[in-house]
C-alpha cells in the first residue's frame, strides 16, 4: 500500500529581483512557506519515511536561508553592498524566483532523501505569498 506524506516549513527571508519592471525590483522579503511531500511504499513500521528523517534531511537549509537575504551573484550593486556589510547573505547563482529557490531546495534534499528506500516521488511546494507558489518534484526511482 502506498502513502503521500508531507511536513510543512517556514522561514523568514528578503530577496530582490533587479530585472523587474514591478516592485519586485525593491528589496524586500517574505515569509516563505514550504511543504515538503513524499510518496512510496508503507513499511513495515507503518511509515513511508520518519517524519524526524524528513525533518533532519530539510532543517539544514531553512535554517540557513532563514533571516538571510538571498542574492544573486549577477546583482552587482548589492553584492558589493554586502562584501562592505557583512551579514547573513546567501549568494546564489540564479534569480531568487520562487521557481529558482523550490528547485535549489529540491537539489539540496534530493540525495538525503534517496537514501529512504520506499520514497519514490518528492515534491517542493514554495509559497512565497499565501496566495502563490511554485512547485518542483523528482521521481528518485527513475534511472
Ligand atoms: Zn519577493
Amino acid at each position: 500500500m502506498k502513502a503521500t506524506i508531507a511536513k510543512d516549513f517556514h522561514w523568514e527571508m528578503g530577496h530582490r529581483l533587479p530585472y523587474h519592471d514591478g516592485g519586485c525590483q525593491n528589496i524586500h522579503g517574505h515569509s516563505y512557506t514550504m511543504r515538503v511531500e513524499v510518496s512510496g511504499e508503507i513499511d513495515t513500521r507503518g511509515m513511508v519515511i520518519d517524519y524526524f528523517d524528513l525533518k533532519a534531511a530539510v532543517m539544514p537549509i531553512v535554517d540557513k536561508l532563514d533571516h538571510s537575504f538571498l542574492c544573486s551573484d549577477s546583482d552587482s550593486a548589492l553584492v558589493e553592498f554586502f562584501n562592505n556589510n557583512p551579514m547573513k547573505v546567501n549568494v546564489v547563482s540564479f534569480h531568487s524566483t520562487a521557481e529558482n529557490i523550490a528547485l535549489m531546495i529540491l537539489t539540496e534534499i534530493t540525495p538525503i532523501i534517496r537514501e529512504f528506500p520506499n520514497v519514490e516521488t518528492l515534491s517542493v511546494r514554495l509559497h512565497e505569498t499565501t496566495r502563490t507558489f511554485a512547485e518542483v518534484s523528482v521521481n528518485l526511482r527513475k534511472v
